[in-house]
């Protein structure tokens, strides 16, 4: 296990950083960890979990400070989405979400816009982001949602599935066609919802195999009023939005894989040094040895994937979409491999819900089929290397 302690020493975090994740690390181990099976049991929203973050601040290092935040670096945020999910996959996915709606006003909002919205955040407010439509998944382009100017308003009509931190967000970044422009690509544009709209209404919450203490909402909106101050960039540019937008949440979703890859690696291995049979710990029969020795390979190695990307983020780049998405498939794919993995080394106490290994499996499986498919990454990754 050392390899893991060693590969963190090596990431140099300042003394401020280090201060930083030692705290987050003791509101996961006691705050947060104990809560897990409580909220996934109950499907019950880790309220205590979220201001817990907040009285660290965690919900401004990400915002500049003109707008309430106290910013830190990309890679400080991603190491604290590693260790909120480490501890509770559904606390750290509704983290990563203020994070996934809100960097897109950052990078794309005006002064002004800035200036009135993200200080709900900053204040403890919750983000959300809404793409995903019934009829328009792996092909965001496909949304039906419209955007209609009627004078210094926009009015929204439409619906949105699966939209995690749906019920309870403050700030919702909405993607939606721009009536009027032509070309179905063309037309799509962003816009920023607030909390108390009418027209907004929940439609369902979703009853899910993991993830079961977040929110996954269905959601209508009928005739919303939005203040046209509130749209994002031009009429027509949300595609160019949505994809720099999903450079950065890629990598945070992966580091949320992580952190479940993790939880099931100490899990997996913690009981294998325990367990015996036919005289001797699980952990010495070779064949377990060989599957645990590339388990563990396969983490350090798409950590330092994690630091890369991290560091091309950091460093301004821009075209990042292959990196990102090698990441976001790898880290998902070895999140899935390793909880299977956690519950086979469990024997029959691995099916049972008295250990959190089945817990892990089933959080660990959504990590491969949301921020894209992973197929589609794998389309996405095979395609850039075809000849034009
Ligand atoms: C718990 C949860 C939380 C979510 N949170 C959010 C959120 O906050 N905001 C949001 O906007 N969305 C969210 N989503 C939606 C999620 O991103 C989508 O479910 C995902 O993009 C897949 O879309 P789909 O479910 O419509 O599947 P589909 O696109 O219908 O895909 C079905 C199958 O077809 C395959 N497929 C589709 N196209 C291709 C292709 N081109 N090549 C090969 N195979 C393909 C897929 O890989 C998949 O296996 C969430 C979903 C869940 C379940």
């Amino acid at each position: 296990m050392r390899v893991f302690e060693r590969l963190d020493q090596y990431r140099h975090w300042t003394a401020e950083e280090r201060l930083i994740l030692d705290q987050v690390r003791r509101v996961a181990a006691e705050i947060i960890a104990p809560a897990a099976a409580g909220h996934d049991k109950e499907s019950s929203f880790p309220w205590d979990n979220i201001r817990a973050l907040n009285q660290l601040g965690l919900n401004t290092i990400f915002i500049p400070e003109a707008y309430g935040g106290a910013p830190m670096r990309y890679r400080l945020y991603l190491a604290c989405v590693q260790i909120i999910s480490e501890a509770c996959a559904a606390t750290g996915i509704i983290y990563a979400t203020n994070f996934h709606g809100m960097k897109p006003l950052i990078d794309f909002g005006t002064h002004e816009q800035k200036f009135r919205l993200l200080p709900i955040i900053a204040n403890g407010g919750l983000g959300a982001l809404a793409i995903t439509e019934p009829e328009a998944g792996s092909d965001a382009t496909g949304m039906k949602t419209r955007f209609r100017e009627d004078g210094d308003q926009i009015v929204i009509d439409g619906g949105k599935l699966f939209i995690t931190n749906g019920d309870v967000a403050d700030l919702m970044l909405v993607f939606g066609k721009w009536d009027g422009i032509a070309d179905p690509k063309g037309a799509i544009s962003a816009l920023i919802l607030e909390r108390g709209t009418p027209g907004f209404q929940v439609l369902r919450l979703e009853d899910k195999m993991g993830h079961r203490g977040s929110s996954t909402a269905a959601i209508a909106f009928e005739s919303c009023r939005v203040p046209r101050a509130n749209l994002l960039g031009e009429p027509g540019e949300g595609l160019r939005i949505l994809f720099g937008a999903l450079n950065k949440s890629r990598p945070s979703v992966a580091a949320h894989a992580l952190g479940i890859a993790h939880a099931a690696f100490t899990d997996m291995t913690t009981y294998m040094n325990d367990r015996r049979q036919s005289g001797q710990r699980i952990i010495d029969f070779q064949g377990n040895q060989f599957s645990v020795a590339d388990m563990a390979t396969d983490l350090a190695m798409t950590e330092q994937w994690l630091d890369y990307v991290a560091g091309m983020i950091e460093a301004g780049e821009t075209d990042v979409g292959q990196e990102a998405s090698m990441l976001k498939l790898r880290a998902s794919d070895l999140a899935m491999r390793i909880a299977i993995e956690c519950v086979q080394m469990h024997g029959g106490y691995g099916y049972c819900t008295d250990h959190r290994a089945e817990r892990l499996m089933r959080d660990a499986k959504i990590t491969q089929i949301w921020e894209g498919t992973n197929q589609v990454h794998r389309q996405l990754i095979g395609r850039s290397f075809a000849a034009r």
